[in-house]
């Protein structure tokens, strides 16, 4: 490639950054831009409305910037109809390099690195099929990148989140103390971090950020509403950030209004509470209008002005420094292998009601019904409520996967699989956790109301008013045993279900049977 050639520039629709490389390094006598909405993209699973409305609407968002600032633009919409016979992106981007025509081969891909797997793959396969010179930018708004986070999984034989985390905090200078020890002496405050509500329930909580839709977010609600009007979920409460300037004062907000008791209430669940003390910001971090460096920063500074706990600041920093770049690192070290593990050989159907909440479950109708009014659903909720009635209930990895990527208005593979497949599941047999998550009903009731308003009993594990979360828990302890005694951090449970009697394990059995003969029932 001569220092002429034209450069094509994609940027995908969930690569929004500000400071994206692809602009730090933009010769306007070369390089054009494009960016590519693609249906495919909204139907490969079944996507919650707001979640493919988000990504338009951020994505418009951005290009109305880009060519504010000048930069020559290339942007295909949805329902272009020069493209209306390829919905798929990686079709669509073919499509626009043969219209370069013979010049094709002169032209330069610029991509930065894919968030996901499939993708990287299949832009690589054309560029090669087309013989088209592809470069490939490292992605830096991650704060580790892919070849550290390798470097620091080499040798190990179990990937652990704490020991990364640590890690992070020493390596990105982040609450520590002058002497490079963790402020507060200890790294780790979740044991501070795990109250449920009061009796009383949870009182006033501050209301997060809401963006009232603009032109440009209602003329994408109405494409949305009319392209995809058989998907299931709400747009009528839309209100994400879709701009950069948005997606800060979210966090402003956040910071100043719902951190302080973000740590104490990071677990509990309430029956109208979708979003409790949580921080909303996962949508603006994955379409990376937020840099985490920033949320990360303004956390720190809140704790050090004496405006926040330590267990609040700490345990929400823990959440992006640690989580969510261990995860990014996981899933590209496990990916394609992670798509299709399947440890237990669990094959049942998904029931019909994580698509409607229309069951007499209370815990799973609550978490179900706010995911489809708002897209959103909170960590406890999405591992401890959907997530575990789904390993318990023994349903297939991928259709479990396919859900949570379809519902979810921050869902993107990277983040969406390892949390389903690895923590929610143990789908992959616990590459990168300790033990599969799995607790009776009488963890939810202990976390939640949830249980006041159901036709179920969480203590109950036989009868008809028994909770099918209890039985179903019972089960899996009956069925894995061995493996749990195996392990020192499940070998009380092991030890649990060893204390019964055959007459009530066998008892155990026919209820749990009958549960998943019969789960669209419940
Ligand atoms: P908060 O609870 O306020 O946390 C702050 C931030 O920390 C989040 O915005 C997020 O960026 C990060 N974070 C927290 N937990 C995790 C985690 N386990 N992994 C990675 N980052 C984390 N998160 C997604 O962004 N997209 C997904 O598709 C997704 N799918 C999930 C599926 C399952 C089964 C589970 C158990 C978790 C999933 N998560 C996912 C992680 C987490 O539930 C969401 O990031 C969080 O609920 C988003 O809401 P929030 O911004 O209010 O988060
Ligand atoms: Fe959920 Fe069981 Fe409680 Fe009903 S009784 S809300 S099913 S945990």
């Amino acid at each position: 490639m001569s220092a002429t050639t034209p450069r094509l520039r994609l940027i995908l629709g969930d690569q929004l950054q500000h400071d994206s490389p692809q602009l730090a390094q933009l010769d306007p006598a070369r390089d054009r831009v494009l960016m590519i909405e693609a249906p495919g993209e909204a139907t490969h699973v079944w996507s919650h409305p707001a979640r493919i409305a988000l990504f338009l609407s951020a994505m418009r968002h951005y290009a109305a910037v880009l060519r504010a600032r000048g930069i020559a633009l290339d942007y295909v919409t949805l329902d272009d109809p020069e493209y209306a016979a390829a919905p798929a992106l990686v079709d669509r981007l073919r499509q626009r390099l043969d219209a370069c025509g013979a010049e094709m081969s002169a032209v330069e891909l610029v991509i930065v690195e894919p968030g996901e797997w499939r993708l990287a793959q299949s832009i690589e396969q054309l560029a090669v099929a087309r013989r088209i010179a592809l470069t490939v930018l490292p992605d830096t708004h991650f704060l580790c990148s892919r070849s550290a986070f390798a470097g620091w999984a080499r040798g190990k034989r179990e990937l652990r989140m704490e020991y990364f985390y640590r890690w992070q905090r020493r390596q990105q200078r982040v609450l520590l103390d002058g002497a490079d020890e963790p402020e507060g002496g200890q790294w780790n405050f979740d044991a501070d971090n795990r109250s449920g509500f009061p009796r009383g329930g949870p009182g006033d909580i501050p209301p997060p950020a809401a963006f009232a839709p603009d032109a440009i977010t209602r003329e994408v609600i109405d494409l949305v509403r009319r392209r995809f009007a058989d998907h299931p979920g709400s747009l009528d409460d839309f209100g994400w950030p879709v701009t950069r300037d948005e997606a800060l004062h979210a966090l402003r907000v956040f910071i100043d209004t719902r951190l302080p008791s973000f740590g104490t209430y990071q677990d509990a669940m309430w029956t109208g509470t979708p979003f409790g003390w949580h921080a909303l910001l996962s949508t603006s971090l994955n379409l990376k209008l937020l840099d985490p460096r920033e949320v990360i920063g303004a956390a720190e500074a809140a704790w050090r002005a004496g405006r926040v706990p330590l267990a609040s600041a700490e345990g929400f920093i823990r959440q992006i420094l640690g989580w969510r770049e261990f995860i990014r690192g996981v899933y590209w070290t496990f990916m394609p292998q992670l798509a299709q593990a399947n440890h237990y050989g669990h094959a049942r159907a998904l029931p019909r009601w994580y698509w409607t909440g229309n069951t007499q479950m209370a815990c799973m109708r609550e978490c179900v019904g706010q995911t489809l009014a708002h897209g959103y659903a909170h960590h406890i909720q999405r591992l401890m409520v959907t997530g575990q009635f789904a390993l318990l209930a023994q349903i297939e990895p991928r259709q479990v996967a396919d859900w949570y990527l379809a519902v979810y208005v921050d869902a993107v593979e990277w983040v969406e699989l390892p949390n389903v497949a690895g923590m929610a599941l143990h789908a992959d047999g616990g590459r990168f956790t300790s033990k599969p998550y799995v607790a009776s009903g009488q963890y939810i009731k202990r976390m939640s109301n949830y249980c006041d308003g159901c036709r179920y009993r969480p203590a109950q594990r036989s009868g008809e008013r028994a909770c099918p979360i209890t039985v179903l828990y019972w089960n899996f302890l009956d069925t894995h045993e061995k493996t749990l005694a195996a392990n020192p951090r499940t070998v009380l449970m092991a030890r649990n279900i060893a204390r019964l009697t055959e007459e009530e394990r066998g008892a155990i059995r026919a209820s749990s049977q009958a549960l998943l003969e019969n789960l669209d029932a419940l």
